[in-house]
């Protein structure tokens, strides 16, 4: 299929063209007809898939015959990156039509937002806060949208958005095209998705439990203080051209760092703690390939699009397994090759099951010249670990033990002894503390 055939107009396709696209990718097959006819949607997309051109191009397309004044289409995103990326996405797609689109996210000033919303706007990025905030100050007026997009809704529930989505949506006119874009559906979402879309489309391509196929995975079993050492071996190797680091926390993406300036390498950290200039600074200088590595939290990396990013190394791995196939989908993006490395240590177990578990299957391990030293002298964990979430396999692993003793790795399920609620709980109050 080709984007011509998806009945787009002439400025598109130069636009889609210029861009080097030759083939919509399946979402943007699916979607684009439907967005066309002006059909609500909810799209179930994995990261990297191509999702901001599927309902870009058709947004542009629709309001470019439109005569109205005012911000016709609204795209409310989690993040400030992603902010900024779909804004440029629109801006690139939209070259050779006459619509004006722009971006607000909190973190820096008001004021320029505020100037080029003065100069009118046909589209309008946001993240929730600081569209709350201008609507507010009586800056923004949405009462005219005939478009709202509704991006990574899943994120914005984790992120503790929904009551500004909600205050949102209760002002928006009630004619008009629903777009809900997430890549899980959580019961909160779905009953959203009841309320706000009308005779929605449903477009699915690939779930999240399903990695990239082009992402190389392996697992490191180390322990804890021997990571910095084999990140900054394996950061030497010649195979790596550019590196996204995940840490858990702000802290330790610092101290990642530092780390790796103590032995020579230049990289730089993104996390919340960070002014929005300099996280755009570093982005900017790990986007023209000016420093190689990047150490992120997951709250900040959310939506960074860097399409020859060849390594993902999962420092610490993150405590909610979804997040590990976001994380890896940084690289492998639009059928590009990538590699993802995690760094699994003694507590961090019980987070490689679960997100093995999501997968059904095990990632391949990698041994090191640093091995994990439970595991040496206690010769027979490594094979229990295999075999587990792979529904093939599962029959020969051994069934897990809730209150086996800690002396046994991979009886350590939840850190601290916590129940699975108490862990859960813990969990997202941890998440909250990184951000
Ligand atoms: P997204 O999922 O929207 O973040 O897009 C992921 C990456 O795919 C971005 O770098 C896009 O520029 C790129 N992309 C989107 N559509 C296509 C396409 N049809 N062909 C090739 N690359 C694409």
């Amino acid at each position: 299929m080709t984007f011509k055939e998806l009945n787009l107009t002439a400025p598109i396709l130069k636009a889609v063209d210029r861009q080097g696209y030759t083939t919509p990718t399946p979402i943007q097959q699916k979607a684009i007809p439907m967005l066309l006819q002006k059909r609500d949607l909810i799209g179930c997309a994995q990261t990297g898939t191509g999702k901001t051109a599927a309902f870009a191009l058709p947004i542009l397309q629709n309001l470019a015959v439109e005569r109205k004044k005012g911000i016709k289409a609204l795209i409310l995103t989690p993040t400030r990156e992603l902010a900024i990326q779909i804004q440029e996405n629109f801006e690139y797609y939209g070259t050779y039509l006459p619509l004006r689109c722009t971006v607000i996210f909190g973190g820096v000033s008001q004021v320029p937002q505020v100037e080029r919303l003065g100069r009118g706007v046909d589209i309008l990025i946001a993240t929730p806060g600081r569209l709350c905030d201008l609507i507010n100050q009586g800056y923004v007026d949405i009462s005219q949208i005939e478009v709202f997009v509704l991006d990574e809704a899943d994120r914005m529930l984790d992120m503790g958005f929904i009551r500004d989505v909600k205050k949102i949506l209760n002002i928006l006119p009630k004619e008009r095209q629903t777009l809900l874009f997430s890549a899980t559906m959580p019961k909160e979402i779905e009953a959203l998705a009841n309320t706000i879309l009308h005779d929605p489309v449903t477009v699915k391509v690939d779930p999240v439990t399903s990695t990239a196929s082009s992402i190389l995975q392996h697992v490191y079993l180390i322990d804890k203080g021997n990571k910095r050492r084999l990140l900054a071996k394996l950061l030497r190797g010649r195979e790596v051209g550019s590196a996204l680091v995940f840490t858990r926390t702000k802290h330790a993406a610092d101290k990642v760092v530092k780390e790796l300036a103590e032995v020579g390498m230049v990289a730089m950290a993104i996390h919340g703690n960070k002014s929005q200039n300099a996280r755009q600074d570093a982005l900017k200088r790990f986007k023209s390939g000016d420093i190689k590595i990047l150490v992120a939290t997951d709250i900040a990396a959310r939506g960074i699009d860097i399409p020859e990013l060849s390594h993902v190394f999962n420092y610490e791995l993150p405590n909610e397994p979804e997040t590990y196939i976001h994380r890896i989908g940084r690289t492998g993006r639009a059928g590009l090759g990538g590699v993802a490395i995690s760094f699994c240590d003694y507590d961090e177990i019980p987070y490689l099951k679960d997100i093995e578990k999501l997968m059904g299957q095990t990632i391949p391990e990698e041994k090191s010249e640093w091995p994990m030293t439970i595991l040496q002298k206690t010769e027979k964990a490594p094979q229990k670990r295999y075999g587990f979430g792979n529904p093939h396999t599962t029959a020969t692993a051994k069934p897990r033990r809730p209150h086996a003793p800690a002396t046994d790795p991979f009886s350590y399920a939840r850190p601290h002894g916590e129940s699975p609620k108490q862990y859960s709980r813990a969990a997202g109050s941890r998440k909250r503390r990184e951000r």
